[in-house]
């Protein structure tokens, strides 16, 4: 399973699905893609491999920031609706995430009764949260994130796109891999260097329990305290 994504000028689905089929070797059962463009996010997922994926994406639809998930089924069967990335009921916020939410039924018991779930799965949980602390409580998407993140108990690499805030991909992640890589114009992030050495190799580690707001010309890590942190970026020294 993995995590890919990239924020810049060109498409972003090519080099959403060639990230995929990088890390295709750490095995999953699903697989897709999240892109945004003016008109929103659109959403292309399937059950199988990344050719089905592939066939599945409508070319004409581009998007200059973009997310994509191989999945490992945890919760719920390997099926297209369980398929990443997930969304609220809302559309309004976009999730990928690798791992477990050990906690997840005691969250949805205690915020979110009232809302219907789409999908089996402990991933969906968490964007419901998100929408919840951001639509009924009235949060910024960073102050749900990190309240999110706060709750959550297990392990997690996790992606985010707001539709309403078109020019950032909130990141965060807790034992379980994940990376930020630096280019000209462009940033992207990867479950491993491997996914994104067709577009750089200079990347930035993330420590669990961090904030990532990744631009297309910044890369900013806060602590969930909202402390700033300063870390500098390594290059990646690996064959393809
Ligand atoms: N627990 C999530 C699910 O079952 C994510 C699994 C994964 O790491 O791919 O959908």
């Amino acid at each position: 399973c993995g995590i890919v994504g990239y924020i810049g000028e060109r498409d972003s689905k090519e080099i959403l699905l060639k990230g995929l089929e990088r890390l295709e070797y750490r095995g999953y059962d699903s697989a897709g893609i999240a892109v945004r463009n003016g008109e929103g996010i659109t959403v292309f997922k399937e059950k199988g491999r990344i050719a089905e994926l592939r066939g599945a994406v409508n070319g004409d639809v581009t998007g200059n920031t973009g997310i994509g998930h191989t999945r490992w089924a945890t919760h719920g069967k390997p099926s297209q609706v369980n398929a990443h990335p997930h969304q609220n009921t809302s559309d309004r916020f976009t999730i990928v995430h690798n791992g477990v939410i050990e906690n997840y039924h005691h969250l949805q018991r205690d915020h979110l009764a009232d809302v219907a779930m789409e999908s089996d799965t402990d991933t969906e949980i968490i964007v419901q949260l998100i929408g919840k602390f951001v639509e009924v409580d009235g949060m910024t998407t960073q102050e749900a994130f990190s309240k999110a993140l706060k709750l959550m108990k297990g392990s997690y690499a996790i992606a985010l796109l707001d539709a309403e805030e078109a020019q950032t991909i909130f990141v965060a992640k807790n034992k379980s891999p994940l990376l930020v890589g630096l280019g000209e114009d462009f940033n992207v992030i990867a479950s491993d260097a491997m996914a994104m050495l067709q577009v750089t190799d200079q990347f930035v580690e993330l420590m669990d329990k961090e904030i990532v707001i990744v631009r297309k010309d910044s890369v900013e890590i806060l602590t969930l305290e909202g402390e700033k942190v300063e870390r500098a970026p390594f290059t990646a020294e690996i064959d393809m």
